[in-house]
């Protein structure tokens, strides 16, 4: 089962929101970011004018809608979140844009899947605070325009190349995250410990930190399996040990691949020669859609060097063998 797509149950998510920073200072890691925002914000409260449109791209589970919610509390503003897929007509967004009070945030998760037609509502809105809407239909429908308040619009996408350009460059801010430091991951998992009330070795936290895949929902959810696992296995202390045995049951691996990490890069050795592979190809052949490799797992993998792009397609490196304990082939040079 994959960790990061896999749902959580109720418990878990009020979990989530009891352990997700609530301002600027408690965001772990991303330090050009924070102090960037930090200006952005404090200079937009100095002039009481909205901040300008954030965009935030990066994989899933690195911290985008945390970022779009501190946001709105470091603004001292509410925050209305949406996605692209679910706001499909053109209406839905001028309701929810005439109703946001003034430099309130707008967060559309997704925002590369919004349709052409919300796309085009959006510009004029981003750029005027203003939107065209049509009333009636036939030959006595007109179109009105609309002021809007001052507002924030917060985008976030998993790469900022799915986005089309006139919408990117309506942004005036844009933010990469980055797979976060086994330093940094080890102290998100110590502070939700702590605010959860799991004892934890630093050893422990270090060891979950490590197979995290860089990313804070992954070693979230690990520091709760490895709770279970002390409390029934244990004393219900996370240490180094215990942390060990259940990433080992988990069968989460020393790099912190998991088993999808693992059927993708043993596919691309034993039935294409260690690529080159097309993307396509690959999906069909592990079963997963094209979009999963492209956002959730190969932008570890290749951060990692795991795995390169070429221009004939994704071709395994040696560390790939080398992970499995197998030869690189001679032309690796191993
Ligand atoms: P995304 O929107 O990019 O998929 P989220 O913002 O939902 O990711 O983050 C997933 C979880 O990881 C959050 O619930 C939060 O607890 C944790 N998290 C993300 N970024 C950070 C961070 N910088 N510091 C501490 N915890 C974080």
């Amino acid at each position: 089962d994959r960790l990061i797509s896999a749902e959580g149950s109720n418990d878990e998510e009020r979990q989530d929101r009891a352990i997700r920073p609530k301002r600027l200072q408690d965001y772990v890691g991303q330090q050009e970011l924070r102090t960037q925002m930090d200006i952005f914000i404090r200079a937009a409260l100095g002039r009481k004018e909205a901040l300008d449109h954030v965009l935030i791209f990066g994989p899933p589970g690195l911290g985008k809608t945390t970022l779009a919610n501190i946001i709105a509390a470091e603004m001292n503003v509410h925050i209305r979140q949406t996605s692209g897929p679910v706001l499909d007509k053109a209406g839905d967004l001028a309701a929810l844009l005439t109703n946001l009070e003034a430099h309130d945030v707008l967060f559309i998760d997704e925002i590369h899947r919004l349709s052409p037609m919300v796309e085009e509502v959006l510009y004029p809105a981003m750029e005027d605070y203003q939107i065209d809407i049509m009333i009636g239909e036939g030959p006595a429908a007109r179109s009105i325009k609309l002021d809007l308040p001052p507002f924030t619009l917060v985008g976030a996408t998993t790469r900022a190349g799915l986005l089309t350009s006139p919408l990117r460059d309506r942004f005036g801010i844009v933010q990469r995250l980055e797979f976060y430091t086994v330093e940094d991951l080890a102290s998100i998992v110590t502070r939700s410990a702590n605010l959860l009330k799991i004892a934890i070795e630093s050893a422990g936290a270090h060891e979950i930190a490590r197979r995290s895949r860089g990313t804070p929902r992954i070693a979230n959810r690990l520091l709760r399996r490895v709770r279970d696992f002390a409390e029934v296995k244990g004393d219900g202390k996370v240490s180094e040990q215990i942390a060990v045995e259940a990433l080992a049951m988990l069968k989460v691996d020393n790099n912190g691949f998991d088993a999808l990490d693992r059927k993708l890069l043993r596919t691309m050795i034993d039935n294409f020669a260690g690529g080159p592979v097309g993307l396509d190809t690959l999906a069909a052949a592990i079963s997963e859609e094209r979009g999963t490799i492209e956002d959730v797992l190969e932008p570890y993998l290749l951060q990692q060097g795991f795995i390169m792009r070429t221009p004939r397609g994704r071709v395994v490196t040696q560390n790939a063998y080398l992970h499995f304990g197998l030869q690189p082939p001679v032309q690796m040079g191993a």
